[in-house]
């Protein structure tokens, strides 16, 4: 079993009073680490640390920040299966899913944001008697508040951007997947990053969350997470006036039009609907198929949907791990439950999985990926954030109609649409109230792009410009001509 410490200000260290907490494995319900449960005071070490390195970071040139981030990137390739494995482990995601998707992205999230400064060139505004230079500075000590589902992939892009831009880091990760973020953090330290620059403090979000949001010192907050939990983010900072992202939770709808290619849509929608148990903010958890191709559309779905094969987090051909651990499967289920009495039908799925199985991977938090049909879309189940292996398919027959269905929750993240006419296919995505709609794809991703929510989803956007935007304060410098 791992015993992991904090990392304050260049050293590995024990919280104040010594207490710890227990990482699960949803897979099998052993623990797998000890983490800190850190307080207050901790954070205050951390703070205080990184106050101390942020104006030596801040004054280190562009260019000699852009090649930390490619040597971060480095090495965190080198890491590239360890990274993968502890992800799986912790989470119960499968290990090619983790590897594909989190280890690979948490090394390009580090060489991107590299190669994208290397392409910004300096902004001015000549006047007739003047020049005006746009100066960012790093905004000063951060706070990088990040969940469970996909863990060093979006510390990472926050971690990215913010070192690039100048500030030193207060980071506390899901204390319940906290294994990557240490990896991180003993890469830094292997490579020598300087003291104080990033600090990573473990424990549970009101303790040492909320300390975060609460300390003096600390000027932004970068936190991703769920929309009640972002409540409280932003009910505690606002007042401080320190600079807020918040990127929260999603309702995402799949929109299946009555042109579209039927095996594309299928396979898309599957893609969408159950990545990760469901557990992508980006999910597609509601899907909305044009009355014309409802039957053909739903038999298929449902034969994709039920030959997916569950397994060991571990095991290499599983599509399907488990969610994040038993208390949430218990709260995925009893999404099941209330979609029966709301008068809904069990397509496929709605049962535990790998529950007869002996050995290690007994009693794991395995779901099986469940489609549910029959409920109105304003219904509980089809507008409520589940975050599991659950989806909702519902039909339209105009347009107008599925538009109307797709805004039809508080939440505004993301969505896809599925059809053979792009052209048809943007004109709708322009009428969904999100973040960000794809057209024929999902969760395809061009990291110079805005990513954020609206509505409920979130405040601010990340990515590119926009988070180099964020973790800086941008300065105007006026210089007179002389002659
Ligand atoms: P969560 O809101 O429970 O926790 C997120 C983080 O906030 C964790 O580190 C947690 O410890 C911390 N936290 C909890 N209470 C806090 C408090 N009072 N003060 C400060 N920090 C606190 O979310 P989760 O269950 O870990 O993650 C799932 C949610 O994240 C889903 O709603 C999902 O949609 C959302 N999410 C959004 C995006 C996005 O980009 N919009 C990406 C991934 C996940």
């Amino acid at each position: 079993m791992l015993h992991l410490k904090n990392y304050i200000d260049g050293a590995f260290v024990e919280a104040h009073d010594g207490q710890t907490l227990e990482d699960i494995n949803p897979a099998n319900g052993q623990v797998i680490a000890t983490i800190p449960r850190s307080k207050s005071s901790d954070v205050e070490s951390a703070a205080v640390a990184a106050k101390k390195a942020q104006s030596g970071w801040n004054a280190t040139p562009m260019a000699e920040r852009i090649t930390w981030l490619e040597t971060i990137a480095d090495a965190l390739e080198s890491k590239h299966e360890q990274i993968a494995q502890a992800e799986s482990l912790d989470t119960g995601k499968p290990i090619s899913l983790a590897r594909r998707v989190d280890a690979s992205r948490s090394v390009e999230n580090f060489r991107f944001f590299a190669s994208f400064a290397r392409e910004q060139k300096e902004m001015t505004f000549e006047m007739k008697d003047a020049m005006n230079y746009v100066h960012r500075n790093g905004l000063g000590v951060v706070g990088l508040i990040t969940p469970w589902n996909l863990p060093l992939y979006l510390l990472s892009w926050k971690v990215a951007p913010a070192l690039l831009m100048g500030n030193a880091i207060v980071a506390k990760p899901s204390e319940m997947t906290p294994l990557t973020a240490n990896i991180l953090a003993e890469t830094l330290d292997e490579l020598n990053l300087p003291s104080g620059v990033f600090n990573l403090v473990h424990g549970l979000g009101p303790e040492v969350g909320q300390g975060i949001l609460e300390h003096p010192s600390i000027n932004g907050i970068s936190f991703t997470g769920g929309t009640a939990t972002g409540r409280i983010v932003a009910a505690t900072a606002a007042p401080m006036f320190k600079k807020l992202s918040l990127e929260l939770g999603g309702k995402n709808a799949t929109i299946v039009l009555d042109d579209a290619d039927m095996q594309q849509a299928v396979d898309g929608a599957v893609r969408a609907a159950f990545t990760n148990s469901g557990q992508v903010c980006l999910c597609g958890s509601r899907i909305l198929v044009q009355a014309r191709i409802a039957e053909e559309f739903n038999a298929a779905f449902v034969k994709a949907v039920s030959s997916m094969k569950i397994g060991a987090p571990g095991d290499e051909e599983s599509q399907i791990g488990t969610v994040i651990s038993m208390e949430h499967l218990n709260k995925v289920e009893s999404y099941i439950d209330l979609a029966m009495e709301e008068g809904g039908t069990i397509l496929t799925g709605g049962t535990r999985a790998m529950t007869g199985r002996l050995g290690p991977d007994h009693n794991g938090a395995y779901l099986a990926p469940t489609v549910v049909a029959g409920l109105s879309h304003l219904s509980r189940c089809a507008t409520e954030e589940i975050f599991g292996p659950v989806v909702t398919i519902h039909t339209f027959e105009t347009l107008q109609e599925a538009t109307e269905m797709a805004n039809a929750t508080e939440y505004g993240l993301a969505g896809s649409i599925w059809t053979a006419d792009t052209a048809k296919g943007k004109a709708l995505a322009q009428t969904i109230d999100t973040g960000i709609v794809w057209v024929n794809t999902w969760l395809h991703r061009d990291l110079r792009t805005p990513f954020g929510g609206v509505k409920n989803s979130g405040v601010g956007r990340e990515g590119g410009q926009w988070s180099m935007g964020f973790f800086s304060e941008t300065t105007n410098i006026c210089v007179k001509d002389q002659n």
